[in-house]
């Protein structure tokens, strides 16, 4: 039985992601980023929908079909198998708590996030409107759980997003574990904020008056509080914002610099601002002033160290 573990980050995928050869064809899918990346840092927890319903591998392939208002799971030998990947999706992911991200196979009528197949009941002609009816159930049941596709995982930005959000997710999760009280919501905040302004500078407003005041519901906030920070998570985080961010940033060490420094974290920034160096520039220049200049509310900030280094999430954005 898994269960949360504040010490190690679980995100569960797609079985035939990492390599088992569950496909319809008997093959898999393997993401050499899960694998050979990501495996070092998360324990995977593999789910294949449908083997898990009984069906073999391989095994005759599965189409999203319209039918009227209903969108059903149809295997090539004609047989629904809808309300079986709906129900053991249902059972599944009610005990699913603990993870703190999730990676879907793209395009499958199970596991895809988005853009499946919708086939027209003629056969003729298709939509890409469809979800697969796994990851509905999932997605459904988990609205703040991040979630991605393998194939979207190959864009930078998108990836550099997902693992933020995964890793954000899993350090809210921490402090639910520990018990929420007004004062670790508050440090929560204050160690997020330099990130949220990166990503949506209203929600950054909004959901620091929204803790301005926790005498009353505190419970009640903490939820709002981290369906925004989710929501604001999963806007991109534009160059603009984090020039902005850097140049916040940059104030801070006013006072200890000299006018060499000054300048070529300035230039740095404008380097950045300007596409011609990675976000990882100012940033690793930011953090050799931290450690020369130590500053104890800057160097909590996540902003600064968002997910490990290992992952070189910051040399492409
Ligand atoms: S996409 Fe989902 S259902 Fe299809 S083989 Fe992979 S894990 Fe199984």
């Amino acid at each position: 039985m898994y269960k949360f573990d504040a010490g190690k980050i679980q995100v569960g995928i797609s079985g035939c992601l990492l390599g088992q050869k569950v496909r319809f064809d008997g093959g898999h899918k393997r993401s050499d980023f899960c694998t050979e990346e990501l495996a070092r840092l998360v324990d995977f927890v593999p789910v294949c929908p449908e083997m898990a319903i009984g069906l073999s591998s391989p095994r005759p392939s599965i189409r999203l079909v319209q039918r009227d208002a209903d969108v059903l799971a149809i295997t090539a030998n004609g047989q629904d198998v809808t309300a079986p990947l709906r129900d053991y999706g249902r059972q599944l992911v009610g005990r699913l708590g603990y993870l703190s991200g999730y990676i879907l196979c793209a395009k499958s009528p199970s596991c895809g996030m988005e853009r499946v197949r919708v086939y027209h009941a003629s056969g003729e002609g298709c939509e890409k409107s469809g979800v697969g009816v796994y990851a509905a159930e999932l997605m459904r049941s988990h609205p703040l759980l991040p979630v991605e596709e393998d194939g979207r995982l190959n864009d930078p930005l998108i990836r550099e997003n997902f693992i933020t959000r995964l890793y954000a997710y899993h350090d809210w999760q921490s402090l639910v574990h520990q018990g929420i009280t007004p004062a670790r919501l508050i440090d929560f905040h204050s160690r997020y904020k330099y990130l949220l302004l990166a990503h949506h500078r209203s929600s950054y407003l909004r959901l620091g008056q929204l803790l301005s005041d926790l005498s009353a519901e505190p419970e009640h906030k903490a939820r709002h509080y981290i369906e925004g920070l989710m929501a604001a998570l999963a806007r991109q985080a534009s160059r603009s914002n984090h020039t902005n961010v850097l140049q916040h940033l940059q104030g801070y060490f006013k006072q200890q610099l000299n006018s060499r420094q000054r300048q070529e974290l300035a230039h740095t920034i404008h380097q950045y601002q300007d596409g011609l160096l990675p976000l990882l520039a100012p940033i690793t220049l930011l953090r050799h002033y931290l450690a020369e200049y130590p500053n104890e509310y800057l160097q909590r900030q996540v902003y600064l160290n968002p997910h490990p280094e290992t992952l070189r999430l910051r040399y492409g954005i």
